[in-house]
């Protein structure tokens, strides 16, 4: 068998790619192919963790009229809806699964216990970390770096929309250039739109390196986990 690149990750999506074309709500055709990727990551034998984001449902910044916090809340327990209709369409096709909560809701899903964490995914269950980091003012990009240190993954798996980290938006300007490797310094310096700077920051720290490429085409996750250099590969050094 090809040798894999990375045996633990995180992958990160956000709420958005579970919502199809509409941008709102989940779209189960979509969800369910997303399950089919993770299973082929999952068949390859690499274990896997998942945070998903709530944008599809809330985000605490559409609150504007509200309590900061509060609203910030509501989009954890976005988070969870999310984490639920993942694990869902990743059982239907036979992956197993355990959803933790970073905010306690027993009768629906484990709390996160790290050491818990740890043995799910010793035993190839596909682990979804849910209600972020359970504080208000933090993102899921920010959960992802940190359950990610947590866990000791080898890499985050960044799912775009658009296939790496370009220099402009590549939806926009047809002579936007995509970058194959960057340094975390250079992301933050440049405010390139691959993390948030708190989620960056961690990874810089914590020498973790994130992989962003494209969902949209058929057996990326695979390709990343055997090395071929699809996407944009943010770590320590760019040369
Ligand atoms: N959120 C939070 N703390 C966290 C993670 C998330 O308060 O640790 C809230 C925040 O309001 C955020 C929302 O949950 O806007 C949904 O997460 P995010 O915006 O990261 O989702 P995505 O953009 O990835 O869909």
């Amino acid at each position: 068998m090809d040798k894999l690149k990375y045996k633990r990750v995180m992958l990160k999506l956000s709420g958005e790619a579970l919502a199809g074309e509409g941008g709102y709500g989940i779209d189960f055709d979509v969800a369910t192919k997303i399950a089919y990727e993770i299973k082929e990551l999952v068949d390859l034998g690499v274990e896997v963790g998942a945070v998903v984001g709530g944008g599809n449902i809330w985000r605490g910044r559409n609150g504007k009229e509200m309590d900061r916090t509060t609203a910030d809340y509501m989009g954890m327990l976005a988070t969870c809806i999310n984490a639920l209709a993942l694990q869902d369409s990743l059982e239907n096709i036979g992956v197993m699964t355990r959803v933790q909560t970073a905010i306690e809701m027993k009768e629906v899903a484990e709390p996160y216990i790290r050491r818990r964490a740890m043995r799910h995914l010793e035993k190839n269950r596909v682990v979804i970390f849910a209600a972020g980091t359970g504080n208000p003012y933090f993102s899921t990009d920010t959960t992802a770096a940190l359950r990610a240190a947590e866990i000791e993954a080898d890499a985050i798996l960044l799912a775009k929309k658009v296939d790496g980290v370009y220099d402009k938006d590549p939806h926009k300007y047809a002579d936007a250039v995509k970058f194959e490797k960057l340094s975390y310094i250079e992301v933050l310096e440049k405010g390139l739109q691959v993390m948030d700077s708190t989620a960056t920051s961690l990874c810089m720290d914590n020498d973790i390196p994130i992989i962003v490429f494209g969902l949209d085409e058929p057996n990326n996750i695979k390709k990343v986990m055997l090395g071929e250099n699809i996407g944009t590969i943010v770590s320590k050094i760019s040369k």
